[in-house]
């Protein structure tokens, strides 16, 4: 049910619930009004006959007395129902009656005898099913205003008052009539009291609410006046505003930081590119030698392991071949260093085109080189290792032919992997033994470690 509906439904029940009660007491009060006025009219019309009854008695004419009796019936006829009239003596004897079979009866109901004692009018009501009766009792007598007269007898009358609910009916449905259009009135008055200054503002406030619950924060629910709903319409209406405020600075705030948080994602990735490249060089530049820009000896000792490991499991043939440059103190102090270090590079050049590219070439250190020779047996390390003494004996170097050996010449010591090598630098051991043979032997030759080959151990190959 709309809120609508129920206020109009509550504003008539109420209105009807007023004229109700309202009716209720109306209702009442003419009832009190009507039975004063039939009692009023009663005594009014018993006193008026009480003189000529008094007359008839006294001259006991009884005729005169049913005439009487039949008057006072008529008079009263016209609103209420007169169930019986009597003229009683004194003793109670009915004188004169509206039945007219009651003549010469004698009453004794306790009305009867209580109003015959009376010197006043006598009234009582009592009910009989749904009706209710009036008694009436007038004295009839002689007597002057204040002074003792001759009592002749009584005046009862018998009242139905069931004329009273038909005239109050009558009264309670022209009421109603007039109180239903009222009502319908008064409903529609409060109604559009209700929906101009609570339900208007009030519904269109829910909408708004709804409106700015799906996120239309611009929605405003515009209420004016001081009323506590167009005051809390306005409230409403400055909360929204705030929150309209904040959401818009928020969301600005957002995309600031977002667009910030890009720029710095994008500096971020470049810097970390620059930071691998310069890595990736640094880390090469770490395993190359700068003078001959041959791999180190760093580099060597990283991946000799490796394939020493590699041959051994595998079984598999490893020489590694250690050259010395002869005389090269003589060849520096005589030419000088920096010739040396050109020296230094062309036989880095010379090495490296006479290797295979799966053989490591690197600078050892000083004027020192070494070849690691992988799946490669001695003799044919050997070969190869002669062919660069050759090579080298033979190349036109500078002053060459001013060194001790008349050429510049280079030694060379040459090692296999053996069983019982237990590490890496064992094979370099050997080598660098090997090479001290070949120094020791004169020089510009090549001497393979007699561990590895004990026939040709300490053999000139070329000569
Ligand atoms: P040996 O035949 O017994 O090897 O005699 P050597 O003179 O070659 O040996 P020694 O160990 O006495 O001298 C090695 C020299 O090599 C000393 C040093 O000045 C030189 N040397 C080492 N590294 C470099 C380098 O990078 N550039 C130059 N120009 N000379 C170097
Ligand atoms: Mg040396
Ligand atoms: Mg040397």
């Amino acid at each position: 049910m709309s809120i609508r509906v129920r206020v109009l439904v509550a504003g008539v029940s109420m209105v009807m619930l007023s004229m109700l009660i309202m009716a209720f007491y109306i209702a009442d009060h003419e009832r009190e009004v009507y039975t004063e006025e039939v009692e009023n009219r009663a005594r009014v019309l018993l006193a008026a006959l009480s003189a000529p009854c008094v007359s008839a008695l006294a001259q006991n004419r009884i005729e005169d007395l049913d005439r009487i009796v039949e008057e006072f019936r008529a008079r009263m006829a016209t609103t209420d129902g007169v169930r019986s009239v009597a003229v009683l003596d004194r003793q109670r004897r009915v004188m004169g009656h509206t039945e007219k079979n009651m003549y010469g009866r004698l009453l004794s109901d306790p009305f009867v005898i209580f109003a015959s004692q009376e010197e006043t009018p006598a009234l009582q009501y009592h009910e009989e099913g749904n009706h209710r009766v009036l008694l009436v009792a007038y004295p009839l007598s002689t007597s002057v205003e204040g002074l003792p007269g001759i009592r002749w007898g009584t005046l009862t009358a018998e009242l139905d008052l069931s004329g009273e609910s038909a005239v109050l009916l009558r009264f309670i449905w022209r009421t109603m009539k007039v109180m239903l259009l009222f009502a319908l009135l008064t409903a529609l008055l409060l109604y559009f009291i209700a929906e101009r200054f609570f339900l208007r503002p009030v519904l269109k406030l829910s909408s708004v609410a709804e409106s700015v619950r799906g996120g239309n924060l611009a929605a405003r629910a515009d209420l004016a006046g001081a009323s506590e709903v167009a005051r809390l319409g306005q409230s409403f209406d400055k909360m929204t505003a705030e929150l309209e405020r904040h959401t818009h600075d928020l969301q600005a705030l957002v995309s600031e930081r977002t667009e910030d948080l890009g720029k710095a994602n994008v500096e971020l990735l470049a810097t970390m590119e620059k930071l691998r490249t310069a890595n990736t060089q640094l880390e090469r530049l770490a395993r190359t030698d700068a003078l001959t820009g041959l791999p180190n000896r760093r580099h060597l000792m990283e991946a000799l392991p490796f394939y020493f490991e590699l041959a051994r499991r595998g079984d598999r043939p490893l020489s590694f071949a250690m050259i010395d440059v002869d005389y090269f103190k003589h060849y520096n102090d005589t030419q000088g260093h920096p010739e040396g270090d050109k020296v230094l590079q062309e036989l880095a050049r010379i090495f490296l085109q006479r290797v295979r590219q799966t053989d490591i070439a690197c600078r050892y250190g000083g004027e020192e080189f070494a070849v690691l020779f992988l799946d490669t047996g001695f003799r044919e390390a050997a070969l190869v290792c002669e062919a660069l003494r050759q090579k080298v004996a033979y190349h036109d170097f500078p002053f060459g032919q001013e060194q001790p050996g008349g050429c510049l010449s280079i030694s060379i010591g040459v090692a296999r992997l053996t069983t019982d090598m237990l590490e890496p630098m064992d094979l370099v051991a050997r080598a660098d033994l090997a090479l001290y043979g070949a120094k020791d032997k004169g020089r510009n030759r090549v001497v393979i470690d007699p561990a590895a080959d004990i026939e040709q151990g300490g053999s000139k190959l070329d000569e």
